[in-house]
């Protein structure tokens, strides 16, 4: 299902309006760019929750019956469902089916960098629910810099594209250096109804990252395709077939430096 660039605009300024319902907190993937962005977030909860503040996986019951009231809910946003057992995300996945039955218009995005956590939940998701996956390049060497405990690239894509699912995003964010026929050619083979893309909105960690020319010719493929791209950090490039988020939209930083052309980012080790 591809959403119309009239929807996609909306859907862009949505976005900025998202807002994540987080029945279940924390996460062990210990990736690198969390550290200065959802777990810095989480010692906000230093005098509430010891586990959140430590981002330790967690379930909060309580929250269950809070759904927050925005058209695009980020399940769990704080945190990564494939550290929730079955059991906590039937429950998650039952709450969604009862409010989605009252607020049909709402969605729910439900992300996992082990996305075969799904795999069980397939024949009980309803239709307001997408599967979200984080891929930010096909190169499986020099991960280790993101992360040594996440499913590698070439793992993630082959468990996100055998979910036998119809509604699907990629989320390429932070974007790193990739090789374009084979990373295009993943994001068709999944053909997600969506593909967020964004270069790192943080100064650490230094990652490497694509040329834009390089970058222009994978959006060019993608959306060739007829897979839509919403642009999130985009430091000013227009790239082919990316709708750029609005002024002063989430994401948007103008002050990290651009991209050279010729010569990536060093990778911070
Ligand atoms: S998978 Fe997501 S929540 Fe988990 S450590 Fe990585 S960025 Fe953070």
């Amino acid at each position: 299902m591809i959403a119309p660039r009239s929807q996609l605009r909306l859907e862009s300024n949505m976005y900025k309006n998202a807002k994540t319902w987080n029945p279940f907190k924390g996460c062990g993937f210990d990736c690198s760019y969390c550290f200065t962005s959802f777990r810095l977030q989480a010692k906000r909860q230093m005098h509430n929750c010891a586990e959140c503040y430590e981002y330790r996986p967690h379930f909060h019951p309580e929250r269950l019956r809070k759904i927050s009231s925005s058209p695009i809910v980020f399940v769990c946003g704080n945190g990564d469902l494939a550290f929730a057992t079955f059991d906590q995300r039937e429950a998650i996945i039952a709450e969604i089916t009862r409010h989605t039955r009252r607020h049909p218009q709402k969605t729910f995005y439900l992300q996992s960098k082990r996305p075969e956590c799904f795999r069980p939940h397939l024949a009980t998701l309803p239709p307001s629910a997408v599967l979200v996956t984080t891929l930010e390049t096909n190169r499986d060497r020099g991960y280790e810099v993101v992360s040594t405990k996440a499913p590698l690239p070439s793992e993630r894509y082959r468990q996100f594209l055998d979910l036998e699912y119809q509604r699907k995003i990629v989320t390429i964010e932070p974007v790193m250096d990739f090789d374009v026929d084979i990373f295009a050619s993943w994001i068709i083979n999944i053909a997600p109804e969506l593909v967020y893309l964004g270069f790192n909105s943080k100064k650490k960690p230094k990652l490497l990252e694509p040329a834009p020319s390089k970058l222009a010719k994978f959006t060019a493929m993608v959306s060739t395709a007829g897979i839509d791209i919403l642009g999130k950090t985009m430091r000013g490039l227009d790239m082919p077939g990316v709708v750029r988020p609005q002024a002063g939209e989430v994401g948007d930083a103008a002050e990290y430096p651009q991209p050279n052309e010729d010569q990536s980012y060093p990778v911070e080790r």
